[in-house]
């Protein structure tokens, strides 16, 4: 099986994790600190979920969520789930977009939107959402890991 968020692929990415579900720096943020909350289990659908799989992936998320916003400055966050072709998921593994946000990050709170979906795109418009370089992914998924380890919210 060749998923992205599945390991090995997942391995420099992966900054934290719980019994059920893990975090990983997204390699094409739409802004800083824009991550992703998967379950471990290869899933495609939320309702493929276990119970104990929705309640850790939900918790879990939260505690990411606020470590998130106390590295990057968030006072709010987005949460966003493509479940399924028809809602624009492109990964067939369930993952939840983590995304910290402050007043205007964007000229629109709801610009993150288009954002996402450029990446689908012929450049110029995937240019929106470039992706880290390897340097920088390991800097980032270092940082967070050690932010994690230190203090987990
Ligand atoms: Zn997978």
């Amino acid at each position: 099986m060749d998923c992205p968020f599945c390991p090995p692929s997942v391995a420099a990415a992966r900054f934290a994790e719980s019994e059920l579900s893990l975090a990983l720096c997204n390699l094409r943020p739409i802004l800083p600190g824009h991550s992703l909350v998967v379950p471990k289990r290869h899933v495609a659908r939320l309702d493929e979920l276990a119970e104990d799989e929705v309640a850790d992936l939900f918790r879990f998320a939260r505690r990411v969520t606020a470590l998130l916003k106390r590295q990057f400055g968030g006072t709010g966050a987005d949460w966003t789930v493509q479940d399924g072709a028809a809602a624009g998921q492109t990964v067939d593994h369930l993952h939840l977009h983590v995304i910290p946000r402050f007043a205007g990050d964007l000229p629109s709170p709801g610009d993150w939107w288009p954002r996402l979906e450029a990446s689908r795109r012929e450049p110029p418009d995937s240019a929106a959402r470039p992706a880290l370089s390897d340097d920088e992914l390991r800097a980032l998924a270092g940082r967070l890991r050690a932010a994690w380890a230190a203090g987990q919210p």
